[in-house]
């Protein structure tokens, strides 16, 4: 059985913290897009820990973690995150890496950093990893996949192809020091010594896995706002942040996937520019941030604050109806609990007329929050372990957004830590 665990908004729901819980019950975990631009938090027995590029089941013994085709992989990055874990005392993981994904180069952070750079002001607001660099070149086919890592002839004639091509944009576009080809096969060498004892052919394995009947999990990064199809095209990531592109990332059939759990956040943040209709300012976002998340809401890669904002039903819907959301996991919803009042966002207005449908992004530039007020529970609800004990205004402010979002909320998650969770 293969489950998918995505977010539905813009990334930072709290999807770790799911993905740490459900992988408990899971054979195998599976990162199938992105790279180490977006991080999960994840608070657990050995401590507390942001991973970027692993696979949230690293935590126990019983679970394979794969990083999937359609990962942007990122080597050094890798072999580091696994060093901390081990070095914080958690057991090595067992990890897999296709053999078919793709390699985060260097130059591609270079690249990222440059146009951002050159950019100035109208900039995407990158992390600068390198991802979007990365898959312009798997498209535009001059990538390098983790197999061609074990053919030194292939290696050799593609380096050169590549630093020519490299090098004039280097040159000419943004005046920045050249790329050496011995320097670059060099490091592609080391890179091969640092990934082998991970790469596998991870179809064959998955398939396999799935005869057998393992649980199977998919880890979304970021959000279905994010993805370059369905979000907030530009301000977007660079590969489908959908449970969708989880069979092609992973490389499994797609009928397989047969639950895709939505990670939603009772408030809502992002981080980057882009359009965010319900986005609070002042110190109304200052009280939300410093209190949101677990200990603030800020960036798990740069440390950079959030935008904060209210609930975005319009958004949140859209989100969930785009992932192909079967359930819905509520998350962070303790945070509200310092408010008398809470603000959701129902409804768009668009040159005076009202929507509750997600729009595309120039229309969204012009839209307004039309808002409802909801009471607050004014308490602290961490450590409550049945829904029925919630406080009444607190499952009536998830009910709402449950009738708003037409998607079952099958868990509500009070608390960062692993069990702070309550079944409905
Ligand atoms: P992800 O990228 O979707 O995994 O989200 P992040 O891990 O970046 O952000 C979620 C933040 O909220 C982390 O700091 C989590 O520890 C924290 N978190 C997750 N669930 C809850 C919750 O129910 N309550 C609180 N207070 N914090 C939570």
């Amino acid at each position: 059985m293969v489950k998918a665990i995505v977010g539905a908004c813009w990334g930072d729901e709290g999807k770790g913290k799911v993905t740490d819980m459900l992988a408990e019950k899971s054979d195998i975990i599976i990162r199938f897009q992105g790279g180490s631009n977006a991080g999960h938090t994840i608070i657990n027995d050995y401590g507390k820990f942001a991973l970027h590029l692993l696979p949230s089941g690293v935590f126990y013994n019983h679970t394979t973690s794969v990083i999937g085709n359609g990962v942007a992989l990122n080597i050094p990055y890798l072999v580091k995150e696994i060093d901390e874990l081990v070095s914080k005392g958690v057991p090595k993981p067992k990890i897999l890496v296709s053999n078919r994904a793709q390699i985060l180069m260097p130059y591609h952070i270079l690249f990222d950093q440059y146009e951002e750079e050159r950019l100035g002001k109208n900039s995407f607001g990158s992390t600068k990893s390198g991802i979007a660099p990365f898959y312009s070149d798997k498209y535009a086919k001059i990538g390098f996949q983790v197999s061609e890592l074990f053919d030194d002839v292939l290696l050799e004639e593609k380096v050169q192809r590549i630093c020519e091509q490299k090098n004039v944009m280097l040159e000419h576009m943004y005046h920045k020091p050249l790329l050496n080809p011995e320097e670059l096969l060099a490091t592609l060498k080391e890179y091969r010594d640092m990934v082998e004892p991970y790469v596998c052919d991870t179809v064959s394995f998955l398939h396999q896995a799935i005869k057998e009947g393992k649980n199977i999990l998919l880890e979304g990064q970021l959000g279905s706002l994010k993805d370059p199809d369905f979000g907030i095209y530009p301000m977007v990531t660079s590969s489908s942040t959908l449970a969708a592109y989880g069979a092609i990332g992973a490389g499994i059939p797609p009928y397989e996937i047969k639950d895709i759990i939505t990670v939603v956040k009772a408030y809502s943040s992002a981080v980057g520019a882009g359009e965010f209709v319900s986005e609070i300012f002042g110190e109304e976002a200052d009280e939300l941030r410093k209190r949101g998340g677990d200990g603030g809401e800020f960036g798990a890669t740069t440390g950079r604050p959030r935008r904060m904002g209210w609930f975005d039903c319009v958004a949140s819907r859209f989100g969930c109806k785009i992932q192909g959301a079967t359930q819905v996991a509520l998350t962070v919803i303790d945070v509200l609990g310092y408010l008398d009042e809470i603000k959701v966002c129902v409804g768009y207005e668009i040159d005076g007329k009202v929507t509750k449908d997600f729009p595309t992004t120039a229309e969204l530039a012009k839209a307004k929050p039309v808002y409802e007020t909801l009471p607050g529970w004014n308490c602290e609800i961490r450590g409550i372990q049945k829904y029925e004990d919630l406080p009444e205004n607190c499952r009536k402010y998830v009910e709402f957004i449950e009738k708003e979002i037409e998607t079952p909320i099958t868990m509500v998650s009070n608390g960062p830590a692993r069990h702070e969770i309550i079944y409905r």
